[in-house]
């Protein structure tokens, strides 16, 4: 049978239509069009996709189960690498990940490996039925700080092998970024929660609004019996650009703007969450953060949505899929262009007038590409007198974040690089001070869902390694 060139289609809501809600863009593969995918699949005898995933998922194992409609094993053989499989089935960088290295790819389009594991993680959710086999416990309690990916990696990894694992997050949900930063028309929080309520059935306690470093010390955990703690803390501090305007009424941060709509639900009009329903709207940044703060702002009302960025089309680092889907929503893209002042209203005259303090513009510079920089990334060169002004009335920074230094500030002996990132041991992820691992952004800083759970995972072998010389309960399964 000759292959199909093509990935097979992932159905979506029509552009025009789901610029005006938050339900999920993409529907996910029917069990006919997965079957048809799978079929594509060469079954390579040296694996490189597996190479290319952080996890090492058994990908030509599952989609051999796929291709016999066998969606459960599928299921089995995904889970057993990845606790969080319907979550990277939908926002993980495939294409510079597993489907970069697919055989197929190089003749043809890719198999599409993370539409097929989506597919495979929805289909167990909403069909399984069965009871998880709950592991006996070995005694032992772990301590993780933050439930984003990393974290609940960690947990659910240790649950698995009978540990006492409790999460520690600073907010009322669990979830991390999936929560409060990937909004629901990209990731539904629904898939989230259930992911969270399957770790809870293996065990592990989730404690929300507790802060470490403020409700609870890194020491007092120890103190209160946990043995090894994992910090998952993420990278959740936004970064500005230093430019004059950054503090005018209408300049968020885009962890701001999106905790305000996923997190706070200011996206339901029954919610008291405020939230600027601004008409024109300046997104500064290219990345993943950057299209869904600017998707987010069209949404909830926006008739002019731009990108700002500085480099080209070709340099903008957000998954090129929700590059094309902003496209197609109407999101306008002033590439090779960069900020150097935000202006906003002011009257002399009127000190009490109600638009004083509030935006009116972004003034940018025109760039052009110039030599590439350390990461091979071509510079943007400002354009001497290119300045202009788009008037607009709110203005959102997405051009990064870095870890929060509370945890570092209230434990001592952890060791952090200049960046804030915590330091760790590559193959282990134990840090400076006895007993402590950490992974995830707060270790590399704003990277990805399937990097943090990698780094998740790690630190569970090794936690899991460190308890080995002792004597274990008899019902232990490690
Ligand atoms: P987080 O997910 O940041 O979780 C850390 C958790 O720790 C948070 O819940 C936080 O509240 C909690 N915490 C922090 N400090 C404390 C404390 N002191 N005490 C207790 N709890 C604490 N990646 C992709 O792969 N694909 C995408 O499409 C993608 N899109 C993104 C879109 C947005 C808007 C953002 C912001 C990020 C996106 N990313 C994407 C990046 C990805 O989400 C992160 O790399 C990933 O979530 C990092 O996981 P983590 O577990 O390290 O941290
Ligand atoms: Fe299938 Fe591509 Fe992996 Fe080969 S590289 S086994 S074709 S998914």
């Amino acid at each position: 049978m000759a292959i199909q060139p093509k990935k097979h289609e992932m159905p979506v809501q029509d552009a025009h239509v789901r610029a005006h809600n938050f339900k999920e863009v993409a529907l996910g593969y029917t069990p006919e069009i997965a079957v048809a995918e799978a079929q594509r699949c060469l079954n390579c005898k040296n694996r490189p996709c597996v190479e290319g995933c952080p996890v090492n998922i058994s990908i030509p194992e599952f989609i051999s189960k796929v291709k016999e409609s066998d969606f459960e094993g599928a299921y089995n053989i995904i889970s057993a690498s990845s606790s969080l499989p319907a979550v990277c089935g939908r926002v993980c960088p495939q294409e510079t990940q597993c489907e970069s290295k697919c055989t197929l790819g190089i003749k043809f389009e890719p198999v599409g490996i993370g539409r097929l594991e989506r597919f495979v993680a929805d289909y167990h959710n909403d069909h399984f039925k069965g009871e998880i086999a709950v592991p006996a416990s070995n005694g032992h309690k772990v301590a993780v700080i933050g439930s984003g990916p990393s974290g609940l990696t960690c947990a659910g990894d240790l649950a698995k092998k009978g540990y006492k694992v409790t999460v520690f997050e600073a907010l009322h949900l669990a979830g991390g970024v999936l929560v409060y930063g990937i909004p629901e028309f990209r990731l539904p929080k629904s898939i989230v929660e259930k992911e969270v309520d399957t770790l809870k059935k293996y065990g592990v306690d989730v404690e929300t609004n507790v802060v470490i470093g403020k409700t609870l010390t890194v020491e007092e955990l120890f103190e209160d019996g946990y043995e090894a703690v994992f910090i998952g803390s993420g990278a959740g501090l936004p970064r500005f650009m230093g430019i004059p305007g950054e503090s005018l009424k209408g300049v968020y941060s885009a962890n701001e703007f999106l905790t305000r709509s996923n997190l706070m639900k200011a996206y339901d009009e029954h919610s008291h969450t405020p939230i600027m329903h601004a008409k024109t709207v300046a997104v500064v940044g290219g990345g993943n953060v950057a299209m869904d703060a600017a998707r987010t702002a069209l949404r909830l009302g926006a008739d002019h949505v731009y990108i700002i960025y500085r480099r080209s089309m070709e340099e903008i680092p957000a998954r090129k899929e929700e590059v094309e889907h902003a496209e197609e929503e109407g999101i306008e893209f002033k590439i090779l262009n960069n900020p150097v002042e935000i202006l906003g209203y002011h009257n002399p005259d009127d000190r009490r007038d109600p638009k004083n303090g509030f935006v009116t513009g972004i003034k940018v510079i025109k760039c052009e590409l110039g030599e590439p920089d350390e990461k091979g990334r071509r510079r943007p060169v400002e354009i001497p007198g290119s300045e202009y002004v788009i008037p607009v009335d709110c203005v959102i920074m997405a051009i990064g974040t870095s870890p929060n230094p509370l945890i570092k500030n209230t434990t001592e002996g952890l060791d952090v690089n200049r960046h804030g990132g915590i330091i760790v041991e590559e193959d282990t992820g134990k840090t400076s001070k006895e007993g402590v691992y950490a992974g995830g952004d707060a270790v590399t800083g704003a990277a990805t869902v399937i990097l943090a759970m990698g780094a998740g995972k790690t630190a569970a072998k090794a936690i899991a390694v460190s308890y080995t010389h002792l004597t274990l309960p008899t019902n232990s399964r490690v």
